[in-house]
């Protein structure tokens, strides 16, 4: 497959109601083979960046509005606060405007300790849940010591970071049924975010297990990119759950060869029925997606860990990463109409 001059990479691809995703596969691989070398990929005013940071097993999101303020959300496991600062600084952050700790696990609030002790933090948002570790108990101390404004999240709130992106709340309920002190409920009950930004919407579901998913499947969650509830855990991403959200493309946070096994073999074979286009963390390293009017765009740092990868930059070559750099984009035009 050869690009006429006038033509670049985004012009043959196109959204999910018109090319099947396997085709969409095969045309990049047949572009990975050709050696093309895809258009920079440089912040513009109007891109809105979200990057699924490989910080082993936990979770950690960073997403930046086209506005320039941003947004953390979970920090994986207390050694992973060095990530998510080089992070930030690669992605011209100075500070979050908002953290959000999804529930009170270790592996998502351990990381956000050192953020807050050395960096700008505007509010934190969580779940209003309690847990009884060192970790969490560090983590109020964090958010106390540094006078960072705290604030419960609950279904129906929004997040106003950006007048262009809207983040919606969509879990927990106003009232935790089973109360803020039970660990059965800390992943139930974690904060789930849903982001529109123009036609690009995305689902940050933290650990919610089959309750919050069954809850959650009446209402409006179909989105483009969902992010796998709790690792890929098996008692997770629910059947119904995964039809109602109906992602192009889908992440799984897992850490290499954690020892919950995950992602689970039944989540990856009900994943695999819906046939999206799949990321994980294991595998992928970090998953930096780029979002504007026209298309998104997901890179990712490395397919395994013997392949060195560069970090983002301006220009991916494909020939010299052939799966490292797959690449999802479409026009939202094509399917206005
Ligand atoms: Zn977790």
């Amino acid at each position: 497959m050869l690009l006429r001059p006038d033509q670049t990479l985004y012009n043959f691809v196109c959204c999910k109601h018109v090319v099947q995703k396997r085709s969409l596969l095969v045309m990049l691989t047949m572009l990975a083979v050709a050696g093309l070398v895809l258009p920079a990929s440089a912040q513009s005013d109007s891109d809105l960046t979200i990057v699924y940071l490989d910080v082993g097993q936990g979770d950690s999101t960073i997403i930046r509005m086209p506005n320039g303020k941003a947004m953390l959300i979970d920090g994986g496991e207390r050694e992973q606060t060095q990530t998510i600062l080089n992070m930030a600084a690669d992605l011209g952050i100075k500070e979050f405007d908002v953290v959000v700790a999804t529930h009170p696990h270790a592996d998502h609030i351990g990381g956000l300790i050192g953020v807050f002790d050395v960096f700008p933090v505007g509010r934190v948002l969580d779940s209003g849940q309690f847990h009884t570790t060192k970790t969490f108990e560090d983590y109020l101390t964090a958010i106390e010591e540094n006078k960072i404004p705290y604030a419960m999240a609950r279904d129906g709130d929004t997040i106003d970071l950006d007048p262009t992106v809207e983040l919606r709340v969509l879990n927990p309920p106003a009232t935790l049924p089973f109360g803020s002190h039970d660990p059965d409920q800390f992943n139930n009950n974690s904060v789930v975010v849903k982001l529109a930004y123009g036609e690009f919407t995305a689902i940050f579901p933290g650990d919610i297990e089959q309750a919050t998913e069954k809850r959650l499947a009446g209402s409006d969650i179909d989105v483009d990119v969902l992010l796998a509830s709790h690792h890929g855990s098996r008692y997770s991403n629910t059947a119904p759950y995964l039809a109602a959200a109906s992602p192009e493309a889908m992440i799984i946070y897992s850490g290499a060869d954690n020892t919950y096994g995950y992602p689970h073999e039944e989540t990856l074979e009900r994943i695999s029925n819906l046939e999206p286009i799949l990321f994980r963390t294991d595998l992928d390293g970090h998953i930096k997606l780029v979002a504007n009017q026209t298309h998104y765009r997901i890179e990712t740092s490395a397919t395994d860990k013997t392949v060195v990868v560069p970090e983002f930059q301006d220009l991916v070559v494909v020939s010299l990463l052939p799966i490292a750099a797959i690449i999802v984009t479409r026009r939202f035009s094509a399917w206005r109409s």
